[in-house]
């Protein structure tokens, strides 16, 4: 992409409604826009981050065995009147009529809706273990929403839904999605710790809530220190039995600040930890919840009609691009990981009207591309200082930066965003870091 001829709109004023790094910087790097409280339109460069997060979840959630489907965001009010919270819901949910005054709603979640599509088609156990995903625009008319995406009223979800046969076979189900919930966080650069969580108006017995770490997080945790130095799952194989995995991950002490009893803790003084967190996931086993008063029902072996045992599974997609950058940024701006970066590579032309610069420019965007990568191109007609500044802001995880003096001697700068270090070299070597290294 040539910046150019991109729709990138920077502000350069700090935004003063913005009370946190993310929230700043996301409206300084024109990546949203608010529409109205809470509700934002996502410009390229934040869609694109936004793509890559889903991508990254979708390809997770795939590989432990997740279907992907997509459910509508507009719901009836009937199916939760089935399950009885329709009542309950309270003022987040959003009610709306149709022009034939029936009663919907915009989904704050769909356990309703996906257990209506399980029982029109599923009859037998035979059919089970199965679980279905969608990534989907959520709302809920938050009390307070804030800190721009992070807490808004419409919001990207993925939601999983697993149905077993029994108590035993949803456990299983419940220890894929943690574990497939640690690997996909790590992908994307995150420490997630996983925290014995309340059901709250999911309901249910068993839940853990994913929290990463960052200073302005809403949620105080306590966590043994181990948690930031554990080679996460990555090696975990699904063909295993996930349960020793999953009692490890839970045997390091993580608690809410509220539910922390320093007299009572397990963990030695030296070893506990005390940080500020973002709830970016939510799991869930509630059994047969929906599934009884829905008459979610499967015949057993036996041949006996028996209601499936359900979790579902939340992360917080687009909560996800504001607290990956609460994680990862500095005084300068956003520092991408480059699994999620809106692009892998800029190509910084500090004198577009010298021929030599342009050249060697357009040389090495070109060849960038063709190699696979995705290279964005500052051809700008805008002051040396403003690019670089701008480059950084935006957090692009590589910068090769052409100027005429460096042309003199064929060289190129190629500066790592996240550690700052920058190097001359010929614009081959500069090509070959870019591609091969890992930021
Ligand atoms: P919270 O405790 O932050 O209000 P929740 O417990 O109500 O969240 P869940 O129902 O567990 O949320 O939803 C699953 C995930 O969706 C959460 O872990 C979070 O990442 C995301 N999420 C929930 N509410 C919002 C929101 N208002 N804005 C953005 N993301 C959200
Ligand atoms: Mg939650």
């Amino acid at each position: 992409m040539r910046l150019s001829q991109y729709f990138l709109p920077l502000l350069k004023e700090t935004p003063k409604e913005a009370q946190i790094a993310s929230h700043r910087l996301m409206l300084r790097a024109g990546m949203i826009q608010q529409s109205s409280a809470g509700i934002y339109s996502w410009l390229p460069l934040g869609k694109k981050v936004l793509d890559k997060i889903a991508q990254l979840v979708r390809e997770e959630q795939n590989r432990a065995g997740a279907i992907e489907i997509m459910m509508p965001t507009i719901q009836p009010a009937e199916l939760w009147q089935e399950s009885g919270r329709y009542d309950d819901y309270g003022a987040e949910m959003l009610r709306i009529k149709d022009r034939h005054e029936r009663d919907m709603l915009y989904g704050p979640t769909n356990e309703e809706q996906v257990t209506d599509i399980f029982r029109s088609h599923v009859r037998s156990y035979k059919a089970l273990p199965l679980n279905l995903y969608h990534i989907q625009w959520k709302f809920r008319d938050e009390v307070r929403p804030r800190f721009g995406i992070m807490r808004g009223r419409e919001f990207l979800m993925k939601d999983a839904y697993s149905f077993d046969i029994d108590s035993d076979a949803a456990r299983q189900s419940y220890n894929r999605m943690f574990v497939s919930y640690l690997k996909t966080f790590a992908r994307m650069g995150l420490t997630a710790i996983p925290m014995e969580a309340d059901t709250g108006p999911i309901g249910g017995d068993m839940s853990h809530e994913f929290i990463i770490l960052a200073e302005t997080g809403e949620s105080g945790v306590y966590f043994h220190k181990d948690w930031l130095n554990t080679d996460l799952v990555t090696s975990v194989d699904y063909s295993e039995d996930l349960q020793p995995v999953v009692d490890r991950f839970t045997s390091l002490y993580a608690r809410a600040d509220e539910k922390h009893d320093p007299a009572n803790c397990p963990v030695d003084e030296g070893d506990l930890m005390s940080l500020r967190g973002i709830e970016i996931g939510h799991i869930f086993y509630f059994g047969e919840k929906y599934s009884e008063p829905m008459g979610a029902t499967v015949a057993g072996p036996d041949g006996s009609n028996i209601p499936v045992h359900m979790g579902s599974y939340g992360i917080g997609v687009s909560r996800l691009v504001g607290g990956i950058i609460e994680a990862s940024h500095d005084d300068k701006g956003i520092i991408w990981p480059r699994a999620v970066a809106p692009f892998d590579v800029a190509v910084v032309n500090l004198k577009p009207d010298d021929d030599g610069c342009t050249a060697c420019a357009e040389d090495l965007y070109a060849r960038l591309g063709a190699a696979g990568g995705d290279p964005l191109m500052d051809d700008r007609d805008e002051r040396p200082g403003a690019k670089l500044a701008s480059i950084d802001l935006i957090g692009i995880p590589w910068q090769i930066v052409i100027g005429p003096r460096g042309m003199a001697n064929g060289v190129v700068e190629v500066k790592n965003r996240a550690t700052g270090e920058a190097v001359e070299v010929s614009p081959e070597s500069a090509l070959s870091m870019v591609m091969d290294g890992a930021a």
